[in-house]
């Protein structure tokens, strides 16, 4: 019979360009009913409309989280947009494994790299890949959280990033939603079997 001492941690790094469907294949992951649980990132972009403040993010001013960087609190962060910092905790992680469960990050590309540097092979990274960069910038604007300007940024980031897929361990087409939805629970559920 196993025992919770038996259990070994993993780590579970979704990443890909801004709208290509992470939080909603993550979402679908720990609803699943897998032993997953969310690495909640600190951020310093202003919540939107529906966002909870230690639920999605915890989120911080640009003091607040230069703070954070000095006192060493981050596994990784990123100026994923000019002045928009996110960052993995290193006071999330222990928690989650403590309970029996295997953290799931959404991060951006980079720091999807460098979680992956940090677990080895402890941590499978998933690329979310989009059926193209027209769609990706279509479910941006239907997804109606961002201005023009934050749009623009997004898909300018996102060709760059395109680039960093083959640095991933696997790779995740979102084009319907509920067939990628059924590959990503199968590759997560084999990996934290093995
Ligand atoms: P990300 O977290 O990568 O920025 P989201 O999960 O917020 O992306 O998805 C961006 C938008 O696209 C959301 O409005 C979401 O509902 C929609 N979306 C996600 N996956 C699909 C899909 N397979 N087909 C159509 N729309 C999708
Ligand atoms: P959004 O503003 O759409 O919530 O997130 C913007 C980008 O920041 C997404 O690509 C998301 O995955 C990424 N992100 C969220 N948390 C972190 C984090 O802790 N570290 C890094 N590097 N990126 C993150």
């Amino acid at each position: 019979m196993s025992s919770l001492s038996d259990f070994t941690g993993k780590a579970i790094i979704i990443s890909a360009p801004s709208g290509a469907g992470k939080t909603t294949l993550v979402k679908r992951l720990l609803e699943s009913g897998l032993p997953v649980k969310f690495s909640i990132s600190a951020c310093s972009r202003k919540p939107r409309k529906d966002e909870i403040n230690g639920k999605d993010y915890y989120f911080l001013t640009i003091a607040e989280f230069k703070t954070q960087i000095q006192n060493n609190s981050f596994i990784e962060w990123e100026e994923v947009y000019e002045n928009n910092f996110y960052g993995t905790l290193k006071s999330e992680i222990d928690g989650i494994w403590n309970m029996g469960k295997h953290v799931i990050f959404d991060v951006d590309v980079l720091g999807g790299i460098s979680l992956k540097k940090y677990f080895g092979k402890n941590a499978i990274s998933i690329f979310i890949k989009p059926p193209s960069l027209k769609t990706l910038s279509e479910r941006l604007v239907k997804r109606n959280t961002d201005n023009k300007e934050s749009i623009s940024s997004r898909i300018a980031k996102s060709k760059k990033e395109m680039e960093y897929i083959d640095k991933f361990d696997c790779i995740i087409k979102n084009d319907e939603l509920n067939n990628a939805t059924k590959n990503i629970i199968g590759v997560v559920e084999k990996f934290i079997l093995m």
